[in-house]
């Protein structure tokens, strides 16, 4: 006989069928036992006497026939609950030990260290598991949505070198090339530009991004996914317009109960928001207690540079009084370049970050597309001829037809927290790394044995002692 699911038994009234599940709950009335079962559908209340001692979350299959209930025995809670299984036959399949936390309720209360141990377990749970299934049909629906509108989504390396986003870099050695290292991507940024050079046009990858920076309740530790976008002939409100379809949309299809405050979304300069709000983040839920409201806003006409104190020159270029704001390749406005030389502080960039009730969860920009502009952004931000030459295949590209471009990057475990309402990013990520940087179930990072180490020609100096 073939496994059916949960959720096809209601159709199957009357018949014999197998289902295949986890022992969600038990109640044991002497000789009748009550044993609800579980899958990836849902929930059935199976009904057997005299059935072998079982413990919870074991996996079992049921054989059984499915009946009608008694009309006051109805759950109206349950998808199933107009039916139970008489249970005929059940196998153990596997048996489970006690569970290490517990799995009913919501869990927030739970040490972050049980649950990220047992995070295989936590995702058993109905939160997490909701949460998890709505990130998948939340990209499943972006791929398709891009895909009709002309973007082809392109992988980029993972191994590769420093594309600065402001934060620090993760290193690999190579073996390859003792004493060299490959950086994780901070971003795509620069093989999205050179993908326009390319003559793709429309990009788009549910990219993953590293940076090395401490983490926070919006900020996963070490990695995080965002919808990286870039295109070719476009304005800033070609991007802006884009970003709000797709948003405005995939809202209206995946969280048809959120409630968007304001459409067209307010656009407003960095310097009407720190004005007005005191920041560029501004909440604009017009009731900040309804959990179904999204304000989303633009913010504007950003400085193309932050001005630096001695200690934290921008990826230790240290000499330069300017870092950019956003990144290096955002293109000035162009009514402000002639202030790149006379007073650079007052140039405004041309990008655009996008606000969801209060956080940050999208930015980008039109990008320089001239090298010699982007020579000059070069030298204003410190860079030594060295550093230059870091970035020189992109100049290099640019030299061989470039059209002009532009994109705008989504976190989208941002985006999912504020959306599902979850106090933290971790929450809708499967397997995120503990707020110390552990990564979760496997016990990451960890020491490498010593012939790993000869063989990529690292000698490790500063090991902490062994407690
Ligand atoms: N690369 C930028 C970021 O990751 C986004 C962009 O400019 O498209 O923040």
């Amino acid at each position: 006989m073939e496994r059916i699911l949960t959720s096809e038994t209601p159709k199957k009234i009357g018949e014999k069928v197998k289902l295949m599940g986890w022992v969600h709950n038990l109640r044991d009335h002497g000789k009748i036992t009550f044993l609800d079962l579980r899958d990836k559908t849902g929930i059935i209340q199976c009904v057997g006497q005299n059935i072998p001692k079982l413990t919870l979350e074991s996996v079992v299959e049921v054989v059984g026939q499915v009946v009608e209930r008694p009309e006051k025995m109805i759950n109206q809670n349950l998808e199933t609950g107009r039916i139970e299984l008489q249970i005929e036959k059940i196998n153990v399949i596997s048996v489970a030990g006690e569970m290490p936390l517990p799995l009913e309720g919501d869990g927030y209360d739970i040490d972050e260290k049980t649950r990220m141990k047992y995070r295989y377990l936590d995702l058993r749970r109905a939160r997490m598991t909701h949460n998890i299934r709505l990130r998948s049909e939340t990209t499943l629906w972006i791929r398709n949505y891009l895909s009709k509108n002309g973007f082809v989504e392109i992988e980029t390396p993972i191994l590769t070198k420093t594309t600065p986003e402001g934060a620090r870099d993760f290193l690999v050695p190579s073996r390859l090339r003792p004493g060299n290292f490959y950086a994780l991507p901070q971003s795509p940024q620069q093989y999205k530009q050179l993908l326009m050079v390319s003559g793709f046009e429309r990009y788009f990858q549910i990219a993953r991004c590293f940076r090395d920076e401490d983490p926070r309740a919006d900020r996963a530790y070490g990695e995080f996914t965002q919808l990286d976008i870039e295109m070719s002939f476009v304005t800033q409100k070609d991007i802006l317009t884009l970003s709000e379809e797709l948003f405005t949309q995939l809202v209206g299809s995946i969280f048809p109960h959120k409630k968007i405050t304001q459409s067209p979304w307010p656009r407003l300069s960095h310097q009407d928001a720190r004005k007005n709000y005191g920041t560029d983040k501004p909440d604009l839920r017009k009731d900040k207690n309804n959990p179904d409201e999204l304000a989303f806003c633009w913010i504007l006409d950003f400085p193309l540079f932050t001005q630096q104190s001695d200690q934290d020159f921008f990826h230790g270029s240290g000499k330069a009084k300017f870092a950019p704001s956003h990144h290096m390749f955002t293109a000035p406005h162009p009514d402000d370049i002639g202030l790149l030389d006379s007073d650079p502080a007052k140039v405004r960039g041309l990008q655009h970050d996008l606000v969801l009730n209060g956080f940050e969860v999208g930015g980008g920009s039109i990008r320089i597309h001239d090298p010699k502009i982007q020579e000059k952004i070069f030298d204003l931000i410190g860079f030594s001829t060295k550093q230059k030459k870091e970035f020189e295949h992109v100049l290099a590209a640019f030299g061989y037809g470039v059209p002009p471009h532009g994109g705008i990057a989504s976190g989208l475990d941002r985006f999912l927290m504020v959306v599902l309402g979850e106090p933290s990013v971790r929450e809708v990520i499967a397997f995120p790394a503990t707020a110390g940087g552990q990564t979760a179930v496997m016990d990451a990072p960890g020491k490498a044995t010593p012939a790993q180490l000869r063989e990529l020609g690292i000698k490790v100096s500063t090991v902490p002692k062994e407690k």
